[in-house]
């Protein structure tokens, strides 16, 4: 089987060919760097994203504060992740790389603080 696939990692979006066979990534083509050869093979295997969204901020000069997965999470994940995200309530004073969540549903992952408020 043939999968057609864009490289997101970063801004050139290259197109990308995988091929697999048995569900094992056999080859992968039109990649222009190493990237996105990992690229492709986690995305067939157990594709990730990084997650961005915004926590409410208690006595803040905002109401809320952005915040980011400080490295991707399992796809699959994303919309329990967003789940626990939405739940969250922080005090001020937040600063930029503050741990809002750790190792969000044992992902191993952090959720940080992206601005001060
Ligand atoms: S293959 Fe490399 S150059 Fe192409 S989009 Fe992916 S990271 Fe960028």
């Amino acid at each position: 089987m043939v999968k057609n696939i864009v490289c997101v990692s970063c801004p050139l979006g290259c197109p990308i060919e995988v091929t697999i066979e048995n569900g094992e990534v056999v080859s992968v083509k039109g990649n222009t760097c190493k990237r996105g050869d990992n690229y492709a093979r986690t995305e067939m295997t157990a594709p990730k994203r990084s997650l961005t969204s915004t926590v409410k901020v208690d006595g803040g000069v905002l109401p809320v504060v952005p915040v980011k997965s400080a490295a991707p999470v399992p796809k699959e994940l994303m919309f329990d992740c967003m789940k626990e995200i939405n739940k969250v309530t922080v005090k001020a004073p937040v600063a930029i790389g503050d741990v809002v969540i750790k190792n969000i549903l044992n992902t191993g992952v952090d959720i940080v603080a992206t601005n001060n408020d």
